[in-house]
């Protein structure tokens, strides 16, 4: 079968919820990846920003391997030894005090989403159960993080949804207070707004809401799935603006490639919390998606994987900003590190995406307008430079 045929076959047995592209991918090398039929792509999609260290890192293939010929999977009625390095690790890197590892990033937010009910619950007796989510947001698609997410026709199909969720302006503090009642617990926003459309949080905002939220004794969730390990050169957004959240979601690049997500508490929300009985899942946290974790851990620290992201991060901007001035088309430039988008005018975000396709560039859109790259944080110059080549053709 060519690959289309295998495309057509496909679409006889899945569900149709993606319009996919039309590309069957086969196998990856670095932040290259191949067709079926060998058409070689640069990939500054990195499996919407998962990949991190690209593919086939050396030392990563073999550590799962290892993991797979002890153990895959037991169960969380049992310890592993995978688990105790991988949740340390994520303790070190975070700063923070207590993780629950899940199997996705939906999950890492409804688990973030009880663990603040669950406070307002013990503390306040159930009388603090609100929770203050952001406009353009995205947390998931399980009824919990729909319930938080911030565009309308995500959620409309599948209401009611959970009670008990406001929705204030992203980088708007008037509009949060505006939210905020006797009843909040939580509010939760994603440190970069990724799928919303690449808007960083200001750092006047931020730094207010934490004041705001530690004289209400509200917790404050940042969602760090998209823009957390090391995309903007630090391990998670919010410590490059130094302010700390009560719980935090990871997940994407966390296992560069298994399906494994967390959510992590701080002191305060670790000290009144989900307890025995309160929450659970059977895969989350197996042997062999913490093999990977921890393994990636390691791979940051020994080759200094932060380093190289904030060191290649003003050559990326130097170059996008270019096309910015070159192009009628591109009318600005957001991001941090390498979470990067372009906001396209003119012409649909989509005939971009697919003119890079075509000219082996993998970029994908966030929002209605803005071109989104989250390549594999090992990209080098080169990469950079041929990224941008492809990039003007596609925009030509
Ligand atoms: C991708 C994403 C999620 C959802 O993660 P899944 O693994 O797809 O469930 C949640 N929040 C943010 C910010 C994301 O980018």
């Amino acid at each position: 079968m060519n690959m289309h045929e295998q495309m057509d076959q496909a679409e006889k047995s899945i569900l149709h919820t993606y319009n996919r592209f039309p590309v069957m991918f086969d196998r990856g090398e670095g932040c290259r990846i191949f067709d079926t039929e060998g058409k070689e792509y640069l990939d500054f999609a990195a499996g919407i920003a998962v990949n991190a260290l690209g593919y086939h890192y050396p030392g990563y293939d073999e550590a799962l391997m290892e993991q797979i010929r002890k153990l895959t999977h037991i169960s969380n009625l049992y310890y592993n030894e995978p688990m105790s390095r991988a949740g340390e690790k994520l303790i070190k890197a975070s700063g923070m005090s207590k993780v629950f590892f899940t199997n996705s990033g939906t999950e890492a937010v409804e688990g973030a989403l009880k663990a603040a009910r669950k406070y307002g619950f013990k503390k306040y007796n159930g009388e603090k159960y609100e929770v203050i989510a952001m406009e353009h947001s995205f947390h998931g698609r399980s009824m919990g993080a729909l319930s938080v997410t911030g565009t309308a026709h995500y959620r409309e199909p599948f209401e009611p949804l959970i009670g008990g969720v406001k929705f204030a302006q992203f980088n708007d503090l008037e509009s949060v207070k505006a939210q905020i009642t006797d009843k909040t617990c939580a509010v939760l926003m994603e440190t970069i707004q990724g799928e919303g459309g690449i808007y960083p949080a200001d750092g006047e905002f931020l730094k207010e809401i934490r004041t705001l939220c530690d004289e209400k004794d509200i917790l404050l969730i940042l969602d760090e799935i998209q823009c957390g390990m090391g995309r903007t050169g630090d391990y998670f957004a919010w410590q490059g603006y130094g302010v700390k959240p009560d719980i935090m979601t990871c997940a994407k690049a966390l296992g560069n490639g298994v399906p494994v997500g967390a959510f992590v508490l701080g002191e305060k929300a670790a000290a009144i919390s989900l307890e025995p009985g309160d929450h659970g899942t059977t895969y989350g946290g197996n042997p062999f998606v913490c093999a990977a974790v921890s393994k990636v851990f390691d791979i940051y620290e020994e080759n200094h994987i932060l380093d190289h992201v904030r060191e290649l991060t003003p050559y990326l901007e130097e170059k996008l900003d270019e096309i910015v001035d070159q192009y009628d088309c591109v009318s600005a430039r957001r991001g941090k590190g390498f979470m990067q988008g372009l906001v396209i005018q003119g012409i649909p975000v989509g005939n971009v995406v697919k003119k890079a396709l075509e000219n082996g560039l993998l970029v994908i859109s966030a929002g209605s307008d803005v071109l989104r790259m989250v390549p594999s944080l090992v990209i080098k110059k080169e990469d950079i430079d041929e990224m941008i080549m492809k990039l003007k053709k596609s925009l030509a």
